[in-house]
């Protein structure tokens, strides 16, 4: 990445999954429709190459969302960076249509989201952690016209910091293991799954277990009896059964666009109606598609007498035992209130994310943040957080916005009408003369 050492960029991105990769898009687009005004972005990645959740590519894997809801399509449909651009350049439109099917593998979005990420390569330093954003040392929040990102070098651990006039932190979902429990070479979180089988041997695992009633654990689940055909498989939940996704067509309207909206400036009562009504369409919830084929394999095990899939429901993992290669979990039995016992070789932990909490990048800057009562960071409409008015650079985040945003705040889809105006904004906040046409008018 060509930066000069005093260069003010006019944002800085953190991280670069989807969220910084679809604004890069839009800063991109701006740019390309008022070439005299370009935008200055640089974005740092922790990951040594492009990665999307790498570790639960797991073969039969589908999306979750249509692939028209890209990286860009939706907020400009002529985009050269969406998916039927992707599929065009790679041969495969015509073979995709035949598919009649709206939701491709997340190997081959993998592959579009990669195709992307390879367009930028001159603005994004990988294998770079950023490890604080601050104001430049003597500055106060209001004389300071940037802020200064600090990121690690991870292959030789040395320093570099870089001037931003605004951030985009983006830096994705955080893996949640329950209390008590602590990961290592036999006990995995769903997040690590791929890395971690990977190095075992499949001879080795015997016994394994999956904790969880999402659609990360009975997607594991699945794989793991399909891939290892002598192993018994316990999938343990405390639910009695796995709960369907509801994406049926008038529930999946609150991934619109518009719904943002309706959240955003809605009352608080109609907030806490969204989570009420539609928390099924993306929490602990599973496709049908992936119970069925749990529910058939376990069926098919009956009718030829043999059981080595187990569903152990109405159960809670209550400690874990390791020494050595022996992991032993108690569980306890919700319905009879007993405590049994579990030996197996690995055990994964497909127990949910915690959603991004950007306080402690922030770290002194946070206390310019205002909060709400409830002790949450208060967020513009355009995903900017609320400072103080001496703070002039621009503070934006993707993800952790829940509570203004709603349901899709941490998914894909919106991230392309999303990203378009965070673009927007920023453009929207250089001095008139740097500005340009704001991207909605020019990209379409
Ligand atoms: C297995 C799985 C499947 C999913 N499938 C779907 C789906 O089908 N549809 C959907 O809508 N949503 C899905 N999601 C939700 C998911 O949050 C989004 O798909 C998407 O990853 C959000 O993009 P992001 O860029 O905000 O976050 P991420 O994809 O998590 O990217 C954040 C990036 O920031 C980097 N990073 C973190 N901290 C730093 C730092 N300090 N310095 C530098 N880099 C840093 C990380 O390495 C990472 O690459 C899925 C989630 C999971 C876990």
């Amino acid at each position: 990445m060509g930066t000069r050492a005093h260069e003010i960029y006019d944002v800085v991105g953190i991280g670069f999954g989807p969220s910084n990769l679809s604004l890069a898009i839009s800063l991109e687009e701006h740019q390309e429709n008022v070439p005299a005004h370009p935008t200055r972005a640089a974005f740092f990645e922790r990951q040594s190459a492009f990665g999307w959740h790498r570790n639960m590519l797991l073969p039969s894997a589908t999306m979750q969302i249509s692939f028209l809801k890209d990286l860009a399509t939706f907020r400009n449909p002529v985009s050269r960076f969406g998916y039927v651009s992707f599929l065009h350049e790679s041969g495969r439109l015509a073979r995709f249509v035949n598919n009649m099917d709206f939701f491709p593998t997340r190997l081959e979005f993998h592959q579009y989201l990669e195709w992307a990420a390879s367009r930028f390569t001159d603005r994004v330093s990988y294998g770079s952690d950023v490890t604080a954003i601050r104001l430049p040392q003597g500055a106060g929040a209001g004389s300071s016209e940037y802020l200064q990102v600090e990121a690690r070098d991870n292959a030789t651990g040395s320093t570099r910091v870089v001037n931003a006039r605004n951030v985009a932190i983006s830096t994705g979902l955080v893996p949640r293991m329950p209390d008590g429990m602590e990961r290592d070479e036999r006990v995995w979180h769903s997040s690590e799954f791929l890395e971690k089988y990977r190095r075992m041997n499949p001879g080795d695992l015997k016994s394994v277990a999956v904790v969880g009633a999402g659609q990360s654990a009975a997607e594991i689940t699945r794989f793991l009896y399909d891939s290892l055909p002598h192993a018994e498989v316990s999938a343990i939940f405390p639910s009695y059964g796995y709960s369907v996704a509801d994406d049926t067509p008038f529930a999946n309207q609150i991934f619109d666009p518009d719904a943002v909206d309706d959240y955003y400036y809605g009352t608080d009562k109609a907030r806490e109606s969204f989570w009420r009504y539609h928390k099924n369409t993306n929490y602990s919830v599973v496709d049908s598609d992936v119970i069925k084929d749990l529910y058939r394999r376990s069926y098919d095990e009956d009718v030829q007498g043999t059981e080595r899939l187990h569903f152990l429901n109405m159960t809670r993992v209550r400690e874990v035992k390791r020494a050595g290669d022996e992991t032993r979990v108690l569980l306890d039995t919700l319905l009879d209130g007993h405590t049994q016992e579990l030996d197996v070789d690995a055990i994964v932990f497909a127990t949910g994310y915690d959603s991004m909490e950007p306080s402690r990048l922030l770290g002194d800057l946070d206390r310019y943040c205002l909060r709400d009562a409830a002790g949450r960071h208060r967020v513009q409409r355009d995903n900017r957080l609320v400072t103080t008015p001496e703070l002039s650079c621009g503070i934006y985040i993707q993800g952790g916005t829940e509570h203004t945003h709603g349901l899709s705040s941490a998914l894909l889809s919106n991230i392309a009408v999303r990203s378009g105006e965070i673009a927007d904004s920023i453009v929207g906040s250089r001095p008139a003369r740097d500005r340009g046409q704001p991207l909605h008018a020019a990209a379409v």
